[in-house]
């Protein structure tokens, strides 16, 4: 299923949680605080974070904006106290895209993740999706065209450089690996023969030459695959 990280420094729910998500199928990952997931979202793949706002060392409200800026569609569930309107409204605008107040049913928890999960799941994303470039042009990919545009520009791109571009954008800032392009590919309607790992350099080698000048760079990541950074400022 999927692999999740749980940041909550309440040990009780913590191990709660974990037991509960990896009885319904999924790679639980725990941390205690603030520092720790950040230390362990530097260094693991997520398909997704459930995060607690009030955590010792880092807060969950900068963990979550530290971590927009590097993972800007990694789905992001937080959890907040009971009274916290203010945290909640901090929190979506911050990135999260969704949350839970404490207490909460874990029929409720599990319904909401599944729907995350779903909405970011491959291949498909739904409505339109926006990156920062090092430029002011705004990468913008609308999913029900389909296309994309730099700034006001459109990209001309065929479907295997569409679904490609898709793919990183959506998990911009982590790892999509050639099995993941090539898997994708296949669900597409074919642009003839020839979806190999060469075919696969050169498409990659196409789009970097359509995103040249915006500062946005898809680096081969040895062994593993291909990632979209993010611009950051
Ligand atoms: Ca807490």
């Amino acid at each position: 299923m999927s692999s999740l990280l749980i940041v909550e420094d309440d040990d009780l729910l913590r191990d709660a949680l974990s037991a509960q998500l990896a009885q319904a199928g999924h790679t639980v990952t725990p941390a205690a605080d603030g520092a720790q997931a950040q230390t362990l979202l530097e260094s693991s793949r997520f398909d997704g974070v459930i995060l607690d706002l009030g955590l010792p060392k880092v807060s969950g409200m900068e963990v979550l904006r530290w971590l927009r800026k590097r993972l800007p569609a990694l789905p992001v569930l937080v959890l907040t106290a009971r009274d916290g309107v203010e945290d909640r409204v901090q929190g979506l605008n911050a990135g999260a895209d969704d949350y839970l107040t404490k207490p909460f049913s874990t029929a409720e928890l599990q319904a909401r993740l599944d729907a995350l999960l779903r909405r970011a799941r491959l291949p498909a994303f739904g409505g339109s999706l926006e990156i920062a470039t090092a430029s002011a042009a705004r990468l913008r990919l609308d999913a029900t065209l389909p296309m994309a545009w730099l700034g006001d520009e459109a990209l001309e791109l065929t479907q295997r450089e569409w679904a490609l571009l898709s793919l990183l954008v959506s998990h911009a800032g982590q790892v999509v690996s050639r099995e993941d392009v090539l898997s994708r590919w296949q669900a597409e309607p074919g642009e003839g023969a020839g979806g190999g790992s060469n075919a696969l350099e050169v498409y990659i080698h196409r789009l970097r030459r359509k995103l040249d000048g915006s500062g946005l760079n898809i680096r081969n990541v040895r062994g593993l695959g291909y990632m979209l950074e993010p611009f950051a400022p």
